[in-house]
């Protein structure tokens, strides 16, 4: 993670290099940002710029040693704690509470694949479950251990703490006293989505920086270097993102699901005007191949299909959320969608997701609500 990896934040990247550069370095920093918009990314990008052995004017250099190690988030003088959940103890493991260094080659693993990413995302990795990500008090103990090392080979020793509103009170008054009178060349950064939840005595002992939401421009680049998007929906998801990039992937995963059960809609919608039985039975090989979640996800969007088609007809643009390609279908579909028929084809979609969570064989669901969907458009 260099600074050129990091999604727009121009002003903010030349302000830190800039620090650097004139050797006026805080101690202890708060990066604070909304999710997705790279608290994270820069704080790493800045790690990097300030162990760096060969700094460029605009970037870490990507070949000292120092970042070399650094492309594998394993330097021996940087250091991440991170909210995680507490590890059950097997047989013959020792009573030793919990740490982030249980979990830092997950952790590597993890930035490896990408460094925009929220906590549940951090959570699912670990397969927390339903469990919140938290930093546990003894996390400070190790903190403390880890800074009272000397610096192995870096200039700085640098501790990445992200979402240090996830801490428990405990082990951040134990931070109190080394984040007020540092070790020399020790720095802290710490990374929050919700910096009124860390604790004001942290606070106040840090520099606050402000990650804003990323710029349309910048948002708009990193998205078309991995999605290929014409330029009316690429001005959609940017607008729908609001600066965030995780958010953007969210938009675009959606996007994809919804093309996929638009066809699916349309086709069924066809099949079941046209009597086509055989067609309707191919159909359903193929949505008893998918899983049970995208099963009860299409029956949902066939819902929002059904009330979208049923609003189209009174005309008001205002209160109908349906993407192009969507409307374009409705145009001719919703004039088979009314007030006779329009609570019943919900009814028989609620049903039929109801079925699929009871284990129903979904080919006989899918066949079943076929044939009951072409009896209620004829109404
Ligand atoms: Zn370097």
């Amino acid at each position: 993670m260099k600074f050129s990896d990091v999604i727009g934040q121009v002003h903010l990247k030349n302000r830190l290099i800039r620090s650097v550069q004139s050797n006026q370095i805080p101690h202890a920093q708060l990066f604070y940002g909304n999710e997705g918009v790279g608290t994270l990314p820069i704080a790493i990008a800045y790690a990097r710029y300030l162990n760096c052995t060969n700094r460029r004017d605009e970037d870490s250099c990507g070949s000292c040693p120092s970042c070399i190690k650094y492309n594998k988030y394993a330097h021996p003088d940087l250091h991440f704690v991170f909210p995680i959940i507490k590890k059950k103890k097997s047989s013959g493991a020792s009573d030793k509470e919990t740490i982030c260094d249980d979990y830092i080659s997950e952790w590597r693993e993890f930035l490896n694949r990408n460094v925009y990413f929220k906590l549940s995302s951090w959570l699912n990795h670990i397969r927390a479950d339903n469990a919140q990500g938290t930093i546990y008090t003894a996390e400070s103990d190790s903190i403390l251990k880890k800074l009272n090392l000397k610096v192995y080979e870096a200039e700085y020793k640098i501790m990445i703490i992200w979402l240090p509103e996830k801490m428990q009170e405990e082990c951040a008054n134990k931070l109190l006293k080394i984040l007020e009178e540092p070790y020399e060349k020790t720095i802290f950064l710490l990374v929050s989505e919700d910096p009124e939840r860390v604790l004001g005595t942290i606070r106040s002992r840090s520099q606050s920086l402000h990650v804003p939401p990323i710029d349309p421009g910048s948002l708009a680049t990193a998205i078309a270097a991995k999605y290929h998007l014409p330029e009316d929906e690429m001005a959609s998801v940017v607008h729908l993102s609001n600066g965030s990039y995780i958010k953007a992937e969210e938009v675009l995963d959606n996007n994809v699901e919804n093309e996929d059960f638009l066809d699916l809609f349309i086709t069924i919608m066809r099949n079941c005007w046209t009597r086509n039985i055989r067609n309707m039975k191919a159909k359903g090989d193929y949505f008893a191949s998918m899983g049970r979640e995208w099963q009860k996800n299409f029956f949902s969007y066939s819902q929002h299909m059904i009330r979208e088609n049923f609003v189209y007809r009174f005309h008001s643009k205002d209160i109908n959320y349906m993407n192009t390609s969507e409307s374009d279908f409705s145009a001719k579909f919703s004039t088979y969608v009314n007030e006779r028929n329009v609570i019943e084809l919900m009814e028989e979609l609620e049903s039929a997701a109801k079925h699929i969570e009871q284990n129903v064989n979904p080919k006989m669901i899918f066949l079943d609500l076929s044939m009951k969907i072409a009896v209620l458009l004829k109404k």
